[in-house]
């Protein structure tokens, strides 16, 4: 398992995600453009925040996991299932790079 190459992975993903995050947030607020004068207009506007908020909500949730992760890169425990111990597949880190669960556990998550 290349550690430094899913290093490198994860902060580009983590670039990624705070940009989303950030433009998000600020397309939420309406820091560019004002609220539409008319009332139904306002409300799709609302819902469309509403979603906005909701995607920026998980990107920040997927930030603090690739920091985790990288966290455990750092601690050498990275690739360890937090419940039992085992080593969890390379094909799922590849997949699901920050998980801290081995299929196993997961699916008994479910
Ligand atoms: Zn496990």
């Amino acid at each position: 398992m290349d550690l430094s190459q899913i290093r490198q992975q994860l902060s580009e993903r983590k670039t990624l995600l705070e940009a989303r995050a950030e433009k998000t947030e600020r397309d939420a607020s309406h820091r560019d453009a004002p609220l539409p004068a008319d009332f139904a207009e306002q409300a799709t506007e609302r819902e469309n925040d509403d979603v906005l908020r909701a995607i920026a909500g998980e990107s920040v949730h997927e930030i603090e996991l690739i920091n985790q992760a990288l966290a455990r890169i750092e601690a050498g425990t990275y690739g360890e299932c937090s419940e039992c111990g085992d080593n969890i597949s390379e094909q799922r880190l590849a997949a699901v790079p920050y998980t801290t669960l081995c299929v196993k556990c997961a699916e008994s998550h479910e």
